[in-house]
């Protein structure tokens, strides 16, 4: 008998806790509603598409490829991002440069988002700061693998 109310006491605990989530959330919810900004993240619903979250700074997103001042790309084609890549979804195809101190640069830059894990190596590993994840851009999502592959010309105009 007293096992017996001890498992409806939990129960009832249970509800109780439930009940004390719901509340919160719906009052969160209701304020954000109304756009009162409370330090509480995460505690509403955001009605994505129509309405967007921020992204945080140091958030991984769509790669670019930084120009140099006469937009030539600053990429030297050294390829440690396509070496460090553990998707080895890089591939480059590398040029001699008539500047000598420059020496190289990508005639062939290609990321193949559809492998890529945004482990962020390839920005880790670049000499250069010539590739950089930063440009806030989240939807690439495309029908076919063949719109995922990113060149040269996409990559240095912030695709897409
Ligand atoms: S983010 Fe990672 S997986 Fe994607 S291209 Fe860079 S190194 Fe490769
Ligand atoms: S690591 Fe940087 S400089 Fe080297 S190939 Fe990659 S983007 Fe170019």
């Amino acid at each position: 008998m007293f096992r017996l109310f001890g498992y409806f006491i939990e129960i009832i605990r249970g509800i109780l806790i439930t009940a004390r989530h719901f509340i919160v959330n719906m009052v969160f919810h209701i304020l954000n509603l109304f756009g009162i900004k409370t330090k509480r993240k995460g505690a509403f619903t955001i009605q994505y598409p129509e309405q967007k979250t921020e992204i945080a700074e140091r958030h991984r997103s769509l790669h670019r490829l930084m120009k140099r001042e006469d937009g030539k790309p600053r990429c030297v084609a050294c390829m440690l991002c396509e070496t460090v890549c553990p998707s080895e979804c890089i591939y480059i195809e590398a040029t001699e440069d008539p500047d000598p101190e420059i020496q190289k640069y990508p005639s062939t830059f290609i990321i193949d988002l559809s492998r890529c894990c945004f482990c962020g190596f390839c920005v880790e590993a670049c000499p250069e700061d010539a590739i950089r994840m930063d440009t806030g851009e989240v939807e690439f999502a495309q029908y076919n693998r063949k719109d995922m592959v990113l060149d040269l010309e996409s990559l240095l105009n912030e695709p897409k």
